[in-house]
């Protein structure tokens, strides 16, 4: 797989996905519970050649009437470090797309899981600072009092420690925004609940004249879930919810003939309902 071209609109909505990198992924943990005569030829065409699935982290930027928006931040230098996954690349893609950290509004997370916040915050002598210090930060308020409460189970506690460490620098600094419910964040740019991967887990419909996407954010992770949606990751805090919001997603995005752009899908495109399943056009 390699990267699309990375600009789409939709309608005067300017789009870009910035690349943070590609990870390494096993196919037994991003779709469980799968027999293996099932899963092994439904992912064989996807797997490298040490046989992981390699998922993109394509965070978005959108140039507005009035300035810049982010969703979502990449996985940060720190943990592609410690992953050894070529990651974290996030301020590198901005600067290709003519961009600075510091000219970025509005940074909209889908959630808090570490390679959506990781690129949050950096280690500044002995405190963190914000790597977007001119923008309001949103999230959902379900989200961060998830990952911040003792609710998290032991398997996610490594997740809950990344969150942990670059959300509430944010909220001391007065730049993070907790919003509940669907709610438009700038005009054509609306939060829509979309719980399971995580409970606080948002997904982004854009529109700009008759045009319409949805940003799905991990409610579709990889390619492979739109032939097998209730394909369900151990990644995932609310299994069936996860499924049951891709479906929810996917079918509105099918009706609507939006374009359907994931953190965790190669290139933007279309999608459509066949019965159970659905059939993806990938843009180019
Ligand atoms: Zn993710």
């Amino acid at each position: 797989m390699s990267e699309a071209d990375p600009a789409f609109t939709v309608g005067s909505l300017e789009c870009r996905v910035v690349p943070d990198g590609v990870a390494l992924y096993e196919k037994e943990t991003l779709y469980a519970d799968v027999p293996p005569e099932e899963l092994e030829p439904s992912v064989r065409a996807l797997l490298n050649d040490q046989g992981y699935v390699p998922l993109p982290y394509h965070p978005l930027l959108m140039r507005m009437a009035d300035g810049l928006a982010l969703v979502d931040a990449g996985a940060g230098p720190a943990l592609a470090k410690e992953w050894g996954d070529p990651i974290g690349r996030l301020r590198e893609a901005l600067r290709a797309a003519g961009v600075e950290p510091e000219d970025v509004g509005l940074v909209l997370l889908s959630h808090a899981h570490p390679d959506h916040v990781g690129g949050l915050t950096l280690e500044d002598g002995g405190g963190r600072r914000p790597v977007f210090p001119n923008a309001r930060h949103v999230i959902s308020r379900t989200e961060l009092e998830y990952w911040t409460s003792d609710r998290v189970p032991e398997v996610f506690a490594r997740m809950a420690s990344v969150a942990r460490l670059h959300l509430p620098p944010l909220e001391r600094a007065g730049i993070l925004d907790l919003i509940e419910g669907e709610q438009d964040l700038a005009p054509g740019i609306r939060v829509i609940p979309a719980p399971g991967h995580t409970p606080g887990h948002l997904a982004v419909s854009l529109s700009s004249g008759p045009d319409t996407a949805i940003f799905v954010a991990d409610a579709v992770l990889g390619e492979t879930n739109f032939e097998h949606p209730d394909w369900s990751s151990t990644h995932e805090v609310d299994r069936a919810g996860a499924v049951e919001t891709r479906r929810r997603l996917l079918d509105r995005a099918a009706s609507g003939r939006s374009t359907v752009v994931g953190y965790h899908l190669w290139a933007p495109g279309l999608v459509e309902r066949r019965g159970h399943r659905y059939r993806w056009n990938p843009a180019g």
